[in-house]
């Protein structure tokens, strides 16, 4: 029975092994941390005690590996599906009728100069779905619809599918208006992508429209883990890799990658402990990468090409108040710092109070770089305060801001090129992690296609060739013929 080893326990890692325990091998999964996960992991709060995820993760419909390595480890029970996405925006109607009869009740959902949006599928075959939802965002003009259509049309058809131009100047030609730039096509893609339309090569913003909007009824829907990342991957992902057969082991750091004649012959752990194997899976960050290689596999120009990818930064802050300060599970919001909120429900809070957990996610936080703590806990309560009446008067707990400075590979037509397939250039050590060439971005999507993508390539390597990797949605047959998709 050949030896598989896998390094590293984040989504890659684990899709890696859930794929290859089946096929009767014996899969050891090596993470250096207590915890799987990696970058969709939980951490012990000092100040609460409790256990918090590191940012709020969420997944879209088009997500189809992800969905399936829910499904097949048995986490997806732990994954709500939202009937809609709530936008909240300006009202440039002005106040609602309710606000006009009854302008300072504190029974109002929200501040009369904001109005919520919901994002659902109307009956109408896909593209045209979401149509009647975007027809309504109150916060564009007319002519703001009518020139965003054209874009979407513009940027779905196939031919751009390669293109590698900027986003910023792609909008800017295709006469995008500056409404439709900061509260649409930025909204989207900068949650999507973590990056700043600037930052964007055009082929991966078609990829989010196309997939998420356009293609099929179900790519926009929206699913939210009910239970802390911890739950779903140190303890339920673990135990059932375990039940698989997997050996799975944290807290075993791999110090390198052990060689003869040009073959990996195991690892060697940093205790100094010797691990055999037939074939070995890297599915540990890019920047992590030529440490564990020998010398000369290290000089290789693949190698050294990982060193230059960029990565793109996401804060999330973490807020725990007395009571409830938002009647919705979770918000989008337009024109703010804070870009997403999510209820987290009743949490402890320090002197054991129970209190109102919620948090906001801002991606490509550049602009946080050297802010204080307090001054961004601030700006963002202010902000939810200014949208919720119910927030007002509510005492802020707690208030945390966690930013993962290398949280996703950055979209950019650069990064494309240095990014590598499944395998590696010694003949038995595959590749995965979302920064490897999925053709997807770097997301949990990326990172369990690469873990499958590596474990084909393994599969071949063994003589047992397997298609592992899931189909994406079928395109409707309306979106082939309007846009040329
Ligand atoms: C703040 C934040 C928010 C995000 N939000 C979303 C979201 O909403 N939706 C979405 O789809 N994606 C989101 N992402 C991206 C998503 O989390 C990542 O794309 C995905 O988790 C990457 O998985 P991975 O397995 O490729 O890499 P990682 O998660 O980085 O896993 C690599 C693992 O290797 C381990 N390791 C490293 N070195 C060694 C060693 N020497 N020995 C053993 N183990 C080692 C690490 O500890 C780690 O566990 C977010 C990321 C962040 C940081």
């Amino acid at each position: 029975m050949p030896d598989i080893l896998i390094i590293g326990g984040g989504l890659a890692g684990m899709a890696a092994a859930a794929a290859l325990v089946s096929g009767g091998n014996r899969v050891t999964l090596l993470e250096s941390r207590p915890r799987l996960g990696g970058r969709a992991s939980s951490f012990v709060d000092q100040t609460t005690g409790t256990t918090i995820d590191n940012c709020q993760h969420v997944n879209l419909g088009c997500c189809t590996n992800f969905r399936h390595f829910c499904d097949v480890t048995g986490i997806s029970d732990s994954l709500r599906t939202e009937p809609s996405m709530t936008f909240i925006g300006t009202n440039r109607r002005g106040p609602d009728l309710y606000f006009r009869l009854f302008p300072n009740s504190i029974l109002a959902p929200l501040q009369p100069s904001f109005r919520t949006h919901l994002l659902c599928a109307s009956p109408l075959p896909a593209p045209l779905h979401l149509l009647p939802s975007f027809a309504r965002l109150s916060y564009l003009t007319w002519y703001d619809k009518w020139r965003l259509a054209w874009g979407l049309k513009a940027l779905a058809h196939r031919k751009i599918a390669g293109s590698n131009e900027i986003m910023s100047d792609w909008l800017r030609r295709h006469r995008q208006t500056p409404n439709t730039i900061q509260r649409v096509w930025q909204v989207v893609l900068v949650s999507a992508l973590s990056e700043s339309l600037d930052r964007i090569a055009v082929k991966d913003a078609r990829k989010v429209f196309v997939d998420a909007f356009l293609a099929n009824r179900h790519g926009w829907e929206l699913q939210i883990p009910t239970a802390p990342l911890d739950t779903l991957y140190t303890q339920r992902v673990a135990t059932w890799l375990r039940g698989q057969g997997t050996d799975v082991r944290p807290l075993a750091g791999v110090s390198r990658i052990c060689m003869e004649n040009d073959r990996a012959t195991g690892v060697e752990l940093r205790d100094g402990r010797i691990l055999l194997a037939d074939e070995i899976i890297l599915a540990v960050p890019s920047f992590s990468v030529a440490a564990l290689l020998p010398e000369h596999v290290a000089a290789l120009p693949v190698i050294q090409g990982l060193k230059e990818l960029e990565w793109a930064p996401i804060s999330s802050v973490h807020l725990w108040f007395d009571r409830p300060i938002m009647p919705l599970p979770h918000a989008t919001l337009v024109d703010r710092l804070s870009q997403w909120v999510f209820d987290r429900e009743v949490a402890d809070a320090p002197g054991g109070e129970v209190a109102n957990y919620y948090q906001v996610v801002i991606s490509a936080s550049r602009e946080l770089e050297g802010r204080e703590q307090s001054d961004i806990i601030r700006d963002v309560v202010n902000e939810l305060t200014e949208i919720w009446p119910m927030a007002q008067g509510a005492r802020l707990i707690n208030g945390r801001v966690v930013t993962e400075h290398k949280a996703c590979l950055s979209m950019l037509p650069q990064n494309e090129s240095l990014r590598p397939g499944s395998q590696s250039p010694i003949a038995n050590v595959s590749f995965a992690g979302d920064w490897t060439a999925t053709g997807w971005p770097s997301t949990m999507e990326g990172a369990v296609r690469s873990g499958y993508l590596a474990a084909e390539n393994v599969a071949q390597h063994l003589g047992q060739p397997k298609r592992f990797v899931q189909p994406d949605l079928p395109v409707s047959w309306l979106a082939r013929v309007l846009l040329g998709i």
